[in-house]
C-alpha cells in the first residue's frame, strides 16, 4: 500500500527556541492567530482552504493544518473544534481524503437539522476560518503491511449509511491507488438520491476497475434510476448482491441502528468490523434502574445519578463537563480511571467489576456505587 500516514515534520523551528523562555504558549497563540490564523505554539489547528458542494446539505472541506498535527491513515475520523456564537464546540468527523504530499486533509459534513456544528461547517463556515483538530483516531483501517499479503487475496465488502461513507470512501481511494489489490463491493444507502456524496467518482471508480463495484440503495426516493435499488439491508438484499458473503471481510459504518443490522446480517461473513457514527441504541442491553453514588475522588464530591445513562450525560446533567470526542466509545478523550464499582458497556453489555484504568464515560453506565479519578 502506498498509504502511509504522512505526518508534518517536527523539526523546532528557531523562532519558537528563540521565544520559549519569554512568552507563554497561550500569549504566543492570541497574538500569533491575528498575525496568520492557524499559527499556534503547540496546539493542532487546521484553517479551511477550500469548500465544496458534496451533495444536497454536505460540503467538503480542505483543511491545511498546521505543523503540530500528526496525520492520519485512511479510514480514520478527528475531532474538529468550531466557534460558534463564542463558545468552542467539538465534534468528530472522518477524513474522506487520502494522505496528500501538501498536508491538506478533507472532511465531508452532512448538515443535521438543528446541529449546531454540521449547520455551522455546512452554512456559515467560511476559507480562512481557523478550526482546533484532535488526533486521528479509529481502527477501520487498512491492514498493516504485515498483514497485508493475507488479507489481499479475501475480497472485501464495505456497508455505507447516510455519512458512513466518509471513511469509507477514504479507503476506496486508498485501494483504487494502490489499483484494487482485491476485491472491493461497496452498498451505499441514502434516503434520496440528492443526498450520495462522491456518487460520480465512485461510478468513474468503477468503470475503471474491474475488481471494484459499487451498488446505490434509496430508501425514499419515489422513482429509481437505472442501477439503483432500493430498501433498507436485510439478509436478502445481501444474499443477492454479494452471494460470496462468507469469503468476505466487511467494514460498517453508518448510524447505530444500521450497524446493528450490518453486524446481523453480516455475522456469516470472514471478518466483520463497524463504527457507528450515532450512539448505541441500547436495544440489546437490559435497563438499568435506580440510582447510585458516583464518587469523584479527586474533587471529593459524591454525585446520585441515574443508572440507565451513559456516564458522561450524567456527569453532564449535574452541571460537569468533562472531557469528551466522539461520544461512541472509539476516540478515548473521555478516558478516565475506575477505582471500584461495576460499570456496563452500553455497546456490548459486557459488565466490567473493580478497578478499571481506562473507563469510557460515553459508553460506561454505572451499575452500583463506583469511584471515580474525577
Ligand atoms: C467517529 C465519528 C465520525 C463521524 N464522521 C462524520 C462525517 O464524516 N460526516 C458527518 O457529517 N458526520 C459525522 N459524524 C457525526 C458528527 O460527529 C456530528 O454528530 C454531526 O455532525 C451532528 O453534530 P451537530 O453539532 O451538528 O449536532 P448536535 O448539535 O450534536 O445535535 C444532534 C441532534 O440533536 C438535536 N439537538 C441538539 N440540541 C438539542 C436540544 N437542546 N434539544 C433537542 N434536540 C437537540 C439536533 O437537532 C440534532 O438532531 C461522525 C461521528 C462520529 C462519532
Amino acid at each position: 500500500m502506498t498509504t502511509a500516514t504522512l505526518a508534518p515534520s517536527r523539526r523546532p523551528g528557531l523562532w519558537r527556541r528563540l521565544l520559549q523562555p519569554l512568552v507563554s504558549p497561550e500569549v504566543f497563540d492570541f497574538w500569533a492567530g491575528l498575525v496568520r490564523p492557524g499559527w499556534s505554539w503547540d496546539r493542532p489547528l487546521g484553517r479551511i482552504v477550500a469548500r465544496q458542494e458534496a451533495a444536497h446539505e454536505a460540503v467538503t472541506l480542505l483543511i491545511q493544518p498546521n505543523r503540530h498535527w500528526q496525520g492520519f491513515t485512511p479510514g480514520q475520523h478527528l475531532n474538529v473544534g468550531v466557534q460558534v456564537d463564542g463558545r468552542w464546540v467539538q465534534r468528530s468527523y472522518s477524513l474522506s481524503g487520502i494522505p496528500r504530499r501538501d498536508g491538506r486533509i478533507a472532511i465531508t459534513v452532512r448538515r443535521v437539522e438543528g446541529g449546531v456544528v454540521s449547520e455551522h461547517l455546512t452554512r456559515r463556515a467560511r476559507v480562512g476560518e481557523v478550526l482546533t483538530l484532535g488526533p486521528a483516531f479509529g481502527e477501520m483501517t487498512w491492514p498493516t503491511r504485515a498483514t497485508t499479503e493475507r488479507v489481499e487475496q479475501a475480497p472485501w465488502l464495505f456497508l455505507a449509511a447516510g455519512s458512513g461513507i466518509t471513511p469509507l470512501m477514504s479507503l476506496v481511494r486508498a485501494w483504487a491507488e494502490a489499483d484494487m489489490p482485491a476485491g472491493l463491493t461497496l452498498v451505499y444507502w441514502a434516503r434520496t438520491r440528492a443526498e450520495f456524496c462522491f456518487a460520480d467518482e465512485l461510478r468513474e471508480l468503477a468503470m475503471r476497475n474491474g475488481r471494484f463495484r459499487v451498488h446505490f440503495v434509496l430508501t425514499r426516493e419515489p422513482q429509481l434510476r437505472d442501477n439503483e435499488l432500493q430498501g433498507r439491508l436485510s439478509e436478502a438484499r445481501l444474499a443477492s448482491l454479494v452471494p460470496d458473503l462468507a469469503e468476505r471481510q466487511v467494514y460498517a459504518c453508518g448510524p447505530s441502528g444500521f450497524v446493528d443490522t450490518a453486524r446481523r446480517v453480516a455475522g456469516s461473513a470472514r471478518a466483520f468490523q463497524a463504527e457507528a457514527f450515532t450512539p448505541p441504541a441500547l436495544t440489546t442491553v437490559a435497563p438499568l434502574t435506580g440510582t447510585v453514588a458516583v464518587h469523584l475522588a479527586l474533587s471529593q464530591r459524591t454525585l446520585e445519578v441515574t443508572a440507565g445513562q451513559s456516564l458522561l450525560t450524567a456527569l453532564e446533567a449535574q452541571g460537569l463537563r468533562p472531557a469528551f470526542g466522539c461520544r461512541i466509545g472509539v476516540c478515548r478523550t473521555c478516558v478516565c480511571p475506575k477505582q471500584n464499582g461495576s460499570t456496563q458497556d452500553m455497546n456490548t453489555g459486557d459488565m466490567h467489576h473493580g478497578h478499571d484504568s481506562a473507563l469510557r464515560l460515553c459508553v460506561s453506565r454505572p451499575a452500583s456505587d463506583i469511584t471515580l479519578n474525577l
